[in-house]
């Protein structure tokens, strides 16, 4: 889905808008996400998975992929005890 402009926060989080599962509409949500927030959160994990890829660059094997999940996990949560203080 392409970014949609929220239409009182004017922004284009996805945290904006949520298909009602009523009908099915992709819709406006009310405007109580924080988008400086969500752009740290959103870059945190971006930066996540470059270090994640670089530490761990050839996944082949089942423990390759738990290796990759622990460094991921382990770097957003740093980044989110720095957004967050
Ligand atoms: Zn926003």
């Amino acid at each position: 889905m392409s970014a949609l402009r929220h239409p009182v926060l004017g922004c284009e989080c996805s945290e904006g808008w949520a298909r009602d599962p009523a009908d099915g509409v992709v819709k406006p949500m009310p405007p109580v996400h924080d988008c400086a927030y969500i752009k740290r959160r959103n870059d945190a994990v971006s930066r996540a998975v470059v270090l994640a890829n670089e530490a761990v660059p050839d996944r082949k094997k089942d423990a390759d992929d738990e290796a990759w999940t622990v460094i991921f996990q382990r770097e957003v949560n740093d980044m989110m005890v720095k957004v967050a203080a």
